[in-house]
């Protein structure tokens, strides 16, 4: 089946009129209602002169507003863009010089930024919102989010003032909703530009249309068959700016009738309190918030029953965070893959028995994988070969906005995907990451890939965050380098550190320079960017 996102919300509106849609803080909004909001400010925003094919920015946290506004700027089918409203003023003026939007949707912190760009970047409105305010009822709730590092003065002291030239969230709340005849976006539309997380060089701008979101959701559904439509609770703790966020938390949770609790940043402490009152029976999040959380439940002896269904990604889940957060729960935790390219999820475990903790699982339904020569992707290898992992399926994107050469590097003429990662594929079908193809290690003509040696870092006591990475040799090879972070007042004790690696790497893979640092730089969803460090080290050792 194909369809739109447009149509899916309506489905859902329908069948599920009374319950509860979104809860924020306890502030809570039925899906009769949130269907009535994105309708008025679909309207709102025609009158802006929002046009079918128009990109619309959307520089918000999870709130709210970002769920209608989202819903509203699809369905006149315009084109939603999504933005970390913590990135720097230079980041964010980069993407929009990127996609040209000339309407913003603005979390009001970061207002004043998007109204000090140049006069050669489009945006002619920009909406401030003021997140604080829940919808609809406009009550308050307390929040302490971080501000934006480059806020200025200003901004910090009028928070919820409306600065000179933006136009509130209620200007854009009409009292009437946008007619019924209003043309609705075709299936094959652009719904989202999606930007990928830039862990491996400036971030590209995925085009995905209402189908690839459509089927990532409906072959979710498909994934974790025990969950009941109308019955489920949500927590939203990703950023819906990022892709996983977008699919596994919001139209996800939208498609089938769900009840999702919104944060708009993730801090235990939150998650705890609200899990008191409504705790969640479904969490999508990353193997750092699994760990934090069920830290902190013991901490606090808060119970984590009940939570059925976790599902990780995005990056490496290590079997200990698999353990120790079944043993809290009761429930399972089990690992997908995908990428932003993949809407974002093209495989996952059996959630049941037979998942494979080590493991991404199995390729999704309809979806089709490979596995290539890295130098030439029409050369496949067989059963449990490392090679390139290929996608081809109704969830694969329709290219970069404005890249066309990156474009074709990684999108072949029949459909299949590059998707830069090297895998294994075992007989019966499951897929095992190895590491990013441009991340890989090389030493004395062996790759080594950097994210088994941090995991077997990672279970030292004393480490609790590392990156490993190639540090150019001057043989012409890598050097295996790790720097780690230590658990505060651990010393570093090298030897004692490669002895352990040694009981679980064979000796090539041990790192060979190990650093001790106070931080590693992360991506917005926690991955840890082993080029800044890469780069970071080589200059040091320079
Ligand atoms: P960029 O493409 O801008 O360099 P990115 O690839 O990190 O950034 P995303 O689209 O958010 O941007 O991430 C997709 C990548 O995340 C995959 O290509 C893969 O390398 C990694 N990944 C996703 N799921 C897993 C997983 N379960 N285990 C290991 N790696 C994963
Ligand atoms: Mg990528």
């Amino acid at each position: 089946p194909t369809g739109s996102l447009v149509d899916m919300m309506d489905a859902t509106v329908k069948t599920y009129t009374s319950a509860v849609a979104l809860d924020f803080f306890g502030a809570t909004t039925s899906y009769s209602l949130l269907g009535e909001q994105i309708s008025r400010v679909a309207n709102g925003l025609a009158k802006l002169g929002v046009k079918a094919g128009d990109r619309v920015a959307l520089v918000l946290p999870n709130c709210p507003q970002h769920i209608v506004a989202f819903y509203a700027v699809l369905r006149l089918g315009a084109i939603v863009v999504e933005h970390n409203p913590l990135y720097t003023p230079r980041e964010l003026r980069h993407q929009f010089e990127d996609h040209g939007a000339r309407v913003a949707i603005v979390w009001d912190k970061v207002v004043d930024t998007v109204l000090a760009f140049p006069k050669d970047i489009a945006v002619r409105a920009t909406v401030s919102v003021d997140v604080t305010r829940a919808m609809p009822f406009g009550k308050r709730v307390a929040l302490r989010l971080p501000i934006p590092k480059a806020r200025t003065a200003r901004a910090a002291l009028t928070s919820s003032t409306l600065s000179k030239g933006a136009i509130s969230w209620d200007t854009l709340v009409t009292s009437r909703a946008l007619r019924r005849s209003h043309p609705r976006p075709a299936v094959t539309d652009i719904a989202v530009l999606q930007y990928t997380s830039g862990t491996t060089g400036s971030p590209k701008g995925a085009i995905l249309t209402h189908n690839n979101l459509y089927s990532n959701a409906l072959q979710g559904a498909a994934w974790v068959p025990g969950l009941q439509p109308g019955k489920e609770v949500f927590y939203a703790v990703l950023p819906m700016f990022h892709a996983y966020g977008l699919t596994l938390c919001l139209t996800f949770a939208m498609s089938m009738g769900a009840r999702l609790v919104l944060f708009p940043k993730f801090d235990p402490g939150l998650v705890l309190d609200a899990a008191r009152t409504t705790p969640p029976t479904f969490l999508p999040a990353v193997p750092p918030i699994y760990d934090r959380l069920e830290r902190a439940a013991a901490e606090r002896k808060v119970s984590l029953t009940g939570i059925r269904f976790a599902i990780s990604g995005a990056m490496n889940l290590p079997v200990a965070t698999v353990q120790r957060w079944e043993a809290a729960t009761g429930g399972l935790l089990v690992e997908g893959y995908g990428m932003t390219e993949t809407s974002p999820v093209a495989a996952g475990n059996p959630i049941g028995p037979s998942r494979r903790p080590g493991t991404v699982g199995v390729p999704f339904p309809s979806t089709e994988i490979r596995v290539t020569d890295p130098d030439d992707p029409s050369v496949d290898r067989g059963f449990d070969e490392e090679g390139e992992l290929l996608v081809r399926g109704p969830q694969v994107f329709a290219g970069y906005w404005n890249r066309s050469d990156e474009t074709a590097a990684v999108l072949l003429a029949d459909g299949w995907l590059r998707t830069g990662d090297i895998v294994r594929v075992s007989a019966d079908g499951f897929i095992t990451i190895v590491d990013r193809m441009k991340e890989l290690i090389i030493t004395g003509g062996f790759n080594v890939a950097p994210s088994e040696v941090e995991e077997a870092l990672l279970a030292y006591p004393s480490v609790a965050d590392v990156a490993v990475v190639g540090i150019p040799h001057e043989s012409g090879g890598e050097v295996v380098t790790a720097a780690v972070v230590l658990v505060p007042g651990a010393v570093l004790d090298a030897p004692a550190l490669r002895q352990h690696c040694r009981g679980l790497l064979s000796a090539y893979k041990v790192p060979r320079t190990i650093v001790q640092v106070d931080e590693l730089p992360h991506s917005l969803i926690g991955k840890v960017l082993r080029r800044q460090v890469r780069e970071q080290l080589t200059r040091t050792a320079g």
